[in-house]
């Protein structure tokens, strides 16, 4: 059995953690993914490097019926130039889709402006963005990371909601708070994307079995569809997600009152069904040069992915020893 088959019959938590502690480093990893030969693999799930390439591929998605948020890629920024940078990067987003009649829509992690290094910083570049939205009738959603953040993101978003009503945010199901952060978001008229959560969280605070997970996720969604605002599913489950279209149509909350999201690259053929189905799919399209801890995030979701990963990290490696 070669290197990769064993990683494939790893158990899928110790991969999940495995490629998500690569993705904070892992600078083999980093210098394989980067790999010609792994291009295509990104490709799936990130738009391009460059605003061109995002719009091209948003643009093929509304041909398809698709709706869209945007992510500039990038996370964990360690100083403020970059943050300012970062935000100034969103704000020429907004108007790029908003000047081709596109979803001025976009989603924001609040450490890639700033939040892990001065809150102030963080919030000077979340305002510019919010006013570059409110501009072009946009909207604007604080993507939620690891547990750490949690309390700063809801707060930011809560001064943000405050000043700028309707600005999304993302509860995780994932997190054994989530119950008690829903509520509190409801109460103040929020809007919530509800997903599983994508880090690799401690006991502590997190529900550890993917089957505790997913009934939290159930619960939770039956609470925002019973709270009369606008909220969205993000998931790719198709159970979940029958279990949704079940749970909406006994409770008379209609096709319109709420959206399915996913991200780009990943359950195309649901996303289709959903669209035909009359369901508003809107599709998560990351892009930007800083893709390497998204996709990783990505592999770490689909152990089917990570042998052939591990192939073509291995070649690049066999590749870079025989060239010194
Ligand atoms: C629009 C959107 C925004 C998100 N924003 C955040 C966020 O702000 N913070 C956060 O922590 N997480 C975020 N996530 C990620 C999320 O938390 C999960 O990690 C991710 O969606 C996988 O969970 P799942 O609900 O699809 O269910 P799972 O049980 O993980 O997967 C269900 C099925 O979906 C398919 N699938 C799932 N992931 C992949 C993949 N990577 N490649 C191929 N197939 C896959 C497989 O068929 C799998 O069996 C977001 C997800 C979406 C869709």
């Amino acid at each position: 059995m070669n290197v990769s088959e064993k990683v494939r019959l790893l158990p899928h938590r110790t991969l999940r953690s495995l490629f998500i502690a690569l993705s904070k480093r892992g600078s083999l990893a980093r210098l394989a993914v980067r790999s010609p030969l792994t291009r295509p693999v990104v490709a799936r799930f990130v738009a391009g490097e460059e605003l061109d390439e995002a719009l091209a591929a948003i643009e093929t998605l509304r041909r398809a019926g698709l709706r869209s948020t945007v992510d500039v890629l990038g996370e964990s920024i360690t100083s403020a130039d970059l943050a300012g940078t970062a935000g100034d990067r969103y704000v020429a987003t907004l108007y790029a889709l908003s000047a081709r009649g596109l979803d001025a829509n976009v989603s924001v992690k609040l450490t890639q402006m700033g939040l892990a290094i001065d809150r102030d910083v963080c919030r000077s570049n979340v305002l510019r963005i919010l006013d570059a939205a409110r501009d072009v009738s946009g909207f604007v959603r604080f993507d939620m990371e690891d547990h750490t953040q949690t309390d700063a993101t809801l707060a930011i978003w809560e001064e943000a909601h405050a000043a700028y009503p309707g600005t999304g945010v993302v509860i995780q199901a994932a997190l054994r708070r989530s119950a008690a952060d829903v509520d509190r978001i409801v109460a103040a008229g929020g809007r919530v994307r509800l997903c599983k959560g994508a880090y690799d969280e401690p006991g502590t605070v997190a529900y550890v079995s993917k089957r505790a997970v997913d009934a939290n996720y159930v619960r939770l969604m039956e609470r925002l569809l019973m709270s009369g605002e606008y909220h969205a599913l993000a998931t790719h489950d198709p159970r979940i997600i029958a279990r949704a279209i079940a749970f909406a149509g006994r409770e008379g909350v209609g096709p319109e009152r709420f959206e399915f999201q996913m991200l780009y690259g990943v359950r195309r053929d649901l996303q289709q069904m959903l669209t035909e189905r009359g369901f508003t799919v809107r599709i998560y399209v990351p892009y930007g040069r800083e893709w390497y801890p998204y996709f990783m995030r990505r592999l770490a979701e689909r152990p089917a992915n990570v042998g052939f990963m591990v192939r073509a990290i291995l070649k690049e490696e066999r590749r870079r020893v025989r060239g010194h």
